[in-house]
C-alpha cells in the first residue's frame, strides 16, 4: 500500500490559561526560554512534514493550551495550506481568538474543542463553537465526564448546533468517579459513544495501526508509536526514518483514550469516524453512531 502517515505532535508546551483542578498543566506558568524551545521545535516539525513526498496527517495533543500561542495558529495555517495534507487538526479549550482560521484551507482543519464549565462560560463557548460551523470548519466539542458537570453537559447538548457531536470523556480512574448504571445512562444520552469510551479496550498483542501508519512525535522529532508507549522507534528527522514504520501488536494490557483506541484495527473505529477520527468527529449521524458502539461493546 502507498505510504501515508498521520502524526500525533506534542512539543515541550505545558502551560496553559485556564486552572483547570484536575490538570497538572492548569494556570501553568513557562518562561520565555521555554516557550522559544517549543515555537522552534512546531516550526522544525512543519518544515518536515513540508517536505515529505507521502500524504501527511497531523494532530496536535499539547499538554497545555496551543492556540492561544500564534506558533500553533501559523502551524495550522501553513499545514492545512499543504496539499499533501489532508488533515491538520488539534485540541484545544477554545479560548483563542479565530481570526487565523480564516487563512486555513478550512475543510483539512480539525478541531477537537474541549469544554472547562468551571473556566469559560457556556454562551462564549458556544459561540466560538458556532462561529466555527460558520466558517466551515469540522470540530468535535466536549467535556470531561465528571459526575458534577451532567448537567451542564445536557445544557451544552441543548446549546450546541444539533448536528455537532458532543463527546463525554469517561473518568476512568476508579477512584474519583465510580459511575453508576445511571450516571453511563446520564452520560450515554448526551454522548451515544460513551460506553464505547468509558472502556478499557483490551490490546494486548492486538494490531494496531501506531507504529506504522501513526505515530507520536515529541519536540526533539523522537518517534514512538503512541503516546502511551515509550519505546523509541527513531527520530523523524534522521533521513531514512520511516524505514522503522512497520506492523507492531500492542504491548499493554488495554488501551482506554480516544486518541489511542481508535488506531486498534479490531474496533474498526474508521467506520464511525471515518476521517474525522483524529478530531473525533462521527461521519454517521448519531443514532448510527449509537449502533456501531453496541456492536462493538457487546462484541
Ligand atoms: S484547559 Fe486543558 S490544559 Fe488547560 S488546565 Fe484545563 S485541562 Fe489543563
Ligand atoms: S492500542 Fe493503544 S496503547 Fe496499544 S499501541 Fe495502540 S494506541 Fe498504543
Amino acid at each position: 500500500m502507498a505510504m501515508k502517515l498521520t502524526v500525533l505532535y506534542r512539543g515541550p508546551l505545558s502551560s496553559c490559561n485556564f486552572g483547570c483542578e484536575y490538570c497538572p498543566f492548569g494556570k501553568w506558568k513557562q518562561d520565555d526560554a521555554e516557550l522559544a524551545e517549543d515555537r522552534a521545535g512546531v516550526e522544525r516539525f512543519v518544515g518536515w512534514v513540508e517536505s515529505r513526498p507521502y500524504p501527511v496527517s497531523v494532530f496536535f495533543t499539547p499538554w497545555g493550551e496551543g492556540l492561544i500561542r500564534p506558533w500553533y495558529q501559523e502551524a495550522l495555517v501553513r499545514l492545512t495550506n499543504l496539499p499533501h495534507v489532508e488533515r491538520a487538526a488539534i485540541q484545544t479549550n477554545l479560548s483563542c481568538t479565530l481570526e487565523w482560521v480564516e487563512r486555513c484551507q478550512p475543510e483539512k482543519l480539525g478541531i477537537w474543542a474541549t469544554f472547562h464549565p468551571e473556566w469559560m462560560k457556556r454562551r462564549r463557548f458556544v459561540a466560538q463553537c458556532e462561529r466555527l460551523s460558520a466558517l466551515g470548519v469540522r470540530y468535535s466539542a466536549g467535556m470531561v465526564g465528571f459526575r458534577r458537570f451532567a448537567e451542564e453537559a445536557e445544557a451544552l447538548r441543548r446549546e450546541l448546533p444539533s448536528d455537532v457531536y458532543l463527546w463525554i470523556n469517561a473518568v476512568k480512574d476508579g477512584k474519583e468517579e465510580r459511575y453508576t448504571p445511571e450516571d453511563v445512562e446520564r452520560f450515554s444520552r448526551v454522548d451515544p459513544l460513551f460506553p464505547l469510551n468509558n472502556t478499557h479496550h483490551p490490546s494486548l498483542g492486538k494490531a494496531c495501526r501506531t507504529g506504522e501508519s501513526v505515530i507520536s512525535v515529541d519536540g526533539a522529532g523522537s518517534a514512538r508509536r503512541c503516546h502511551f508507549v515509550r519505546e523509541f522507534l527513531g527520530n523523524i528527522y534522521e533521513p531514512g526514518f520511516e524505514q522503522a514504520l512497520r506492523p507492531r501488536p500492542c504491548a499493554k494490557a488495554t488501551c482506554g483514550c480516544h486518541i489511542g483506541y481508535v488506531h486498534l484495527d479490531y474496533l474498526e473505529m474508521d467506520r464511525v469516524f471515518g476521517s474525522g477520527i483524529l478530531e473525533r468527529v462521527p461521519v454517521e449521524p448519531l443514532w448510527q453512531a449509537q449502533r456501531s458502539a453496541s456492536r462493538i461493546s457487546h462484541s
